[in-house]
């Protein structure tokens, strides 16, 4: 897995699990909210092991995905 891939997945998993989490607490359902946090948690976790820059394998800025690494300013993929 690269870094984009990484970037997309815990954006996605951290909007859907949140939305889980918000589905399982309007319906009251403990299972679901669970399932969110797991998400949520799997999405922030993954970015340790895969969202760095594939030059200096820094940990790149979680905000936005940049185009070039804010540490040795090679351009990324
Ligand atoms: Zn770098």
């Amino acid at each position: 897995m690269n870094y984009k891939m990484s970037y997309w997945l815990m954006r996605i998993l951290g909007v859907g699990g949140i939305l889980v989490m918000l589905i399982g607490g309007a319906t009251g359902r403990t299972m679901l909210g669970g399932i969110g946090v797991v998400c949520v948690l799997a999405g922030t976790i993954q970015t340790s092991f895969f969202y760095h820059c594939p030059h200096c394998k820094r940990d790149l800025p979680k905000r936005s995905l940049p185009s070039k690494c804010p540490y040795c300013k090679k351009p990324l993929g």
